[in-house]
């Protein structure tokens, strides 16, 4: 069997555009464009390509990006009064600060400041209570975007096995949350999981969080599983080339030789990121103006 290839990048194109098009009735009926502000402190290379990322696509659907880039040796206190100033700020309908924040300042104390109500990346502790009571709130969006691609492919998810593995408060617990919703049966599987192998043999759907190269082999999978691979790895440079190849948690050639459907790394869950967030701000726009949600977004 060879799988098929979920096509992230694709979907995640689709999405933008549909979230486009909204943005732009929403602007005609609230009289202003949606806003997202995006707070970078310091240098870090990987973090100025993402939020050089999420400017360009806010704009280019139809929405306002409010960036701001302050200096590495930004206090704490500076940092909290630039986030009170947006959470009052009336233009503004989502916040983002770029994670990892430098060392002095600390993550979690800064999330708790951001308005949950302006919480787009579904970080703030309301918003992980909300999801788990079954609330509506702002859901992280890498594992919202799982979810998404998984609901196009399959349809219904009740009583299939899920197992997730990683159970990082920003992927692997919001994401079996978010499969617990759909009535899958879920196993979180993590570091201390023993024989890890077993209990992903079970499962129906995959989905791999945890950031090691190529980990979970074909022998792992139940024939015809769904695998969604959310890991990033670099691997080493090959000799004479100054940057290594790009691969997911998942062995992706020999696993498509027994999994149903898998996506890809690049071109699988990573498109999907931005494109959540873009819906999530519209999503914030809607409530912060008073208007329903459309259906579709
Ligand atoms: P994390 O480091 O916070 O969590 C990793 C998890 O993997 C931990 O819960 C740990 O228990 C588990 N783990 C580690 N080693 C393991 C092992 N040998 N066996 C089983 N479980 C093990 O990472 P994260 O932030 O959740 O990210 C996970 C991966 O997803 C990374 O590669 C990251 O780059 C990627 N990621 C991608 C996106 C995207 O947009 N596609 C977004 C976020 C994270």
């Amino acid at each position: 069997m060879s799988a098929t290839r979920i096509d992230g990048k694709a979907f995640a194109a689709r999405l933008r555009e549909r979230v486009g098009e909204y943005a732009a009735r929403f602007a005609e009926a609230a009289g202003r464009r949606a806003g997202l502000a995006v707070v970078l402190v310091g240098d870090d290379a990987a973090s100025q390509v993402y939020v050089g990322a999420k400017n360009k696509a806010t704009v280019a659907a139809n929405m306002a990006s409010f960036e701001h880039r302050l200096p590495a040796d930004t206090s704490a206190a500076a940092l909290l009064a630039l986030v009170e100033r947006l959470n009052n700020d009336d233009s503004v309908d989502g916040i983002l600060v770029q994670l990892p924040l430098p060392d002095h300042l600390d993550e979690q104390s800064i999330i708790a400041a951001i308005s949950p109500d302006k919480d787009v990346d579904g970080f703030h502790v309301i918003n992980a209570g909300r999801l788990s009571v079954g609330q509506s709130g702002f859901v992280p969006c890498t594992p919202l975007g799982c979810m998404m691609l998984l609901t196009d492919r399959l349809g219904d998810l009740s009583g299939l096995e899920a197992v997730v593995i990683g159970r990082s408060n920003i992927v692997g617990k919001p994401m079996a949350q978010l499969l617990l919703d759909a009535n899958a049966t879920v196993t979180i599987a993590h570091s201390r999981t023993k024989d890890l192998a077993s209990v992903v043999r079970r499962a129906d759907i995959v989905v791999a969080a945890v950031g090691r190269p190529e980990m979970i082999r074909k022998d792992w999978l139940k024939d015809g599983a769904t695998v969604i691979d959310v890991g990033i790895n670099r691997l080493p440079p090959e000799p004479g080339k100054d940057k290594g190849k790009l691969v997911g948690d998942v062995a992706y050639d020999e696993a498509s030789e027994v999994a149903a459907a898998i996506t890809p790394v690049p071109g699988g869950v990573g498109p999907m990121t931005i494109a959540v967030l873009l819906r999530n701000t519209l999503v914030a726009a809607h409530r912060n103006a008073g208007l329903d949600v459309p259906e579709g977004l």
